[in-house]
């Protein structure tokens, strides 16, 4: 496990430490086929991996008829090692709120959470164990970052998920995944490479990947601006999230450390940048505290540097957090921060709290060993 970090302190590379075994979901589709090649088998065998993996969400050797039992299993073992294990389990909302707890090969933990809403299903993945961001406020970031997660370990969580609804697991019938949000724990575009790798996963048609349309699927950023810079030319149009939480520099410095390398006007002009290229509409979520950023003049300022943009704000009610001296906004500065926005014709929409009373909401996300 990692250190808690003093405050303000940024953990932008992280720290080396042992890899998961490599897994299908690490690869694409070439790559398999070299990998089964490699094992002495045909490449056509790697679309039948993928078929079972991908398509059919199955992991079991029993299952995969169309393979001569013996490479059968020494495939499985190769490239579909079990990289995540559930150790918790916790629901809410009859059952419709799922959060995972799950432990990696190496030990490290991170969580995620399943939400079915009447016309969609959204999985919250993690795609660090801890964070380095250090944010004051969310309690990912106060435990530090322990590892970056792969690729596969990434997509492991999502195939997971859609194990459960395809079983029926999840009340309300057998269901599929319609949206992605890495908005669990860790800070995706301080994992770019890995996270890049689990959105093509996630995106491609099956038997490549999961076959989820790409405007399902939202990443979540603090603002690591030359990363946004890079996401805006993979040609993957996703959905950008900022979490800007402050519209003045002053401000956010304290809430979103890494302020301090980048500049909310450096931040919000790599996200018109990336809605111009994407033709996405971008993300602006805010986390409306107590006193602290939620007064009318900053809903006016950043009504100021939002107003005409290609934008959507999701104002965040403050989730509890450890330890936090914190709150959330009083209900009339919650109203008269929306009204503000408004008045400029910036879309906005509070956000649930799916969640809370499982710690499973936005921030929450801690993975604290089970007791
Ligand atoms: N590191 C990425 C991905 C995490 S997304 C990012 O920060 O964007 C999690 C979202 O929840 C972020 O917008 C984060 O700022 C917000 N958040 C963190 N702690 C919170 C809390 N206590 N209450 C409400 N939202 C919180």
């Amino acid at each position: 496990m990692s250190e808690q970090p003093k405050a303000g302190q940024l953990t932008l590379v992280a720290p080396r430490r042992a890899k998961p075994q490599r897994h299908l979901a690490d690869l694409t589709m070439a790559e398999r086929r070299a990998a089964v090649v490699e094992l002495g088998e045909k490449p056509f065998r790697a679309d039948q991996l993928s078929r079972h993996y991908f398509a059919r969400l199955t992991g079991s050797p029993e299952q995969m008829t169309d393979l001569p039992g013996d490479s059968r299993d020494r495939l499985v073992e190769q490239l579909m090692p079990s990289l995540l294990t559930s150790v918790r389990e916790i629901t809410c909302d009859d059952g419709m709120t799922r959060k995972t707890l799950w432990k990696l090969f190496d030990g490290s933990l991170v969580e995620s959470v399943l939400m079915r809403y009447p016309d969609r299903v959204t999985m919250c993945v993690s795609s660090q164990a801890g964070c380095g961001m250090n944010c004051p406020f969310c309690a990912t970031g106060q435990a530090g970052l322990t590892r970056n997660m792969s690729t596969a370990e990434i997509v492991e969580q999502v195939v997971a998920g859609a194990r459960a609804l395809a079983r029926g697991d999840v009340p309300g019938g057998p269901g599929r995944i319609s949206n992605i949000v890495f908005m669990g724990m860790g800070e995706p575009m301080a994992n770019y490479k890995a996270v890049v790798g689990a959105v093509h996963r996630l995106v491609d048609p099956a038997p490549e990947g999961l076959g989820i349309s790409a405007r399902g699927v939202t990443v979540s950023t603090v603002g690591l601006v030359p990363a946004i810079e890079k996401l805006s030319r993979e040609g993957l149009p996703v959905t950008l999230a900022v979490s800007l939480h402050a519209p003045d520099d002053e401000l956010r410095d304290t809430l979103v450390p890494i302020n301090t390398r980048w500049k909310v006007a450096e931040v919000l002009d790599a996200a018109w940048n990336y809605a111009a290229i994407t033709k996405r509409r971008i993300s602006i979520e805010y986390a409306l505290i107590k006193d602290i950023n939620d007064q009318e003049w900053r809903a006016d300022l950043l009504g100021r540097l939002l107003k005409g943009k290609l934008v959507h704000v999701n104002l965040i009610p403050l989730n509890p957090t450890p330890g936090s001296k914190w709150t959330a906004s009083r209900p009339e500065d919650e109203r008269a921060f929306v009204r503000r926005l408004e008045f400029h014709g910036v879309p906005v929409t509070v956000r649930d709290t799916r969640g809370r009373e499982i710690d499973g909401a936005c921030g929450q996300l801690a993975a604290a060993t089970p007791v």
